[in-house]
């Protein structure tokens, strides 16, 4: 008894960890980490970093938009869009399980002195548009007149939901009959283009500007793109100087970015094929609750038996080895990426079968 933590840290250590927190945590590839050594490079804040150039017009084209600009986060990318697109004491529209909401710690209100008004997300991600075209202020003395509406493809907090180009196409129509402008929150817009089979740029046609990450499944290790016409971007510029993004030899971190854009999309595919894995794995382990046919693209929610709060039985994944994030209520959050293998989402499932069923560790 006296040696067990010694035995149990041993064993850990044995363990090896599968990660499933999230597509963030994927390193470089070895490509990526040789174009970063040898990368040209120059100011980018005068303009003159020419991986950094090379990136923005590559993100530009594939989004078909007219410019891009890199920031060093999607959070940041989305506040310069705030910025950008409004004014403070607007009203901004956003879902109510939007990342905008909920992961950015307010720094639109806080920063941009927007008001962030909700609207509900259906658990596919989706706003309703009626519900949309009903919440924009009319002219009114008494309102704060409400100048942009923000979506999220693919939807994080709704388990990686896609959001298509006719869904998209009808909320922008009613938004910018209004005078709103859209801004697309496109960080894993990738996945949704591959879920659907269509380039990206359809998906970003009726939007204003979108942003994207580079350093999810993508595997780059830093950054973000954020989109739009040529005014918009050259705007935004300036508050990026504001908030302290201008950075000066970035085309090191450019240089992943173009081989994450150039190579790494198409293999996306990879990290759905896992997610319907563990969905599919997950909905055979009695007293775990999921839904593999919402699983759309590489995120996996779940909720583990009712004897278990979440928290606990997150933690108790900890010691087993496998690591998840816990959204908040019930729900279990898994994303699957380019460092597991079809091998690790088995022992994955393995684990939280002999969690579940309350088997002794092997
Ligand atoms: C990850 C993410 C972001 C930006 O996150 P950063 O960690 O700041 O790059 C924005 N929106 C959504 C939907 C995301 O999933």
């Amino acid at each position: 008894m006296r040696h067990a933590p010694v035995e149990n840290e041993k064993r850990r250590m044995l363990v090896k960890t599968i990660d499933l927190r999230s597509d963030t945590i994927t390193h470089p590839t070895e490509e990526m980490r040789r174009a970063i050594g040898t990368a040209e490079v120059g100011d980018d804040v005068f303009g003159e970093d020419p991986s950094i150039n090379r990136l923005e017009e590559m993100a530009a084209r594939m989004l078909g938009k007219e410019a891009s600009m890199f920031t060093p986060s999607g959070t940041m990318s989305n506040l310069i869009a705030v910025l950008s697109h409004t004014r403070p004491g607007n009203e901004v529209l956003v879902g109510s399980e939007s990342h905008m909401l909920w992961n950015e710690v307010g720094g639109a209100s806080a920063l941009g002195g927007v008001v962030m008004h909700t609207v509900p997300n259906d658990e596919d991600g989706l706003i309703d548009l009626d519900v949309m075209e009903a919440a924009i202020r009319p002219p009114n003395i008494h309102y704060p007149p409400t100048t942009l509406l923000c979506i999220e493809n693919t939807h994080n907090r709704c388990g990686g939901a896609v959001l298509t180009p006719e869904y998209t196409s009808g909320m922008a129509a009613v938004a910018h009959r209004h005078g709103l402008s859209v801004h697309l929150d496109g960080a894993r817009i990738f996945n949704a283009a591959v879920a659907l089979g269509i380039p990206a740029g359809e998906l970003a046609r009726d939007a204003d500007s979108i942003c994207l990450c580079i350093s999810k499944g993508l595997s780059a290790p830093v950054g973000s793109l954020l989109c739009g016409h040529r005014e918009f971007v050259e705007k935004a510029r300036k508050w990026r100087k504001m908030v302290g993004g201008g950075m000066r030899q970035a085309g090191v971190i450019a240089a992943a970015g173009i081989i994450a854009l150039n190579t790494m999309v198409v293999r996306l595919a990879d990290d759905h094929t896992a997610a319907q894995r563990l969905a599919h794995g997950l909905a055979r382990i009695p007293g775990i609750t999921s839904w593999p046919e919402k699983v759309q693209t590489n995120i996996v929610m779940f909720e583990p038996p009712a004897s278990n709060t979440t928290p606990d039985f997150i933690q108790a994944m900890v010691s087993r080895g496998v690591r998840f994030t816990y959204p908040g209520g019930r729900r279990v959050r898994a994303v699957t990426h380019r460092m597991v293998d079809a091998a690790d989402i088995d022992e994955a499932l393995n684990r939280i079968e002999a969690q579940v069923g309350g088997k002794a560790e092997t």
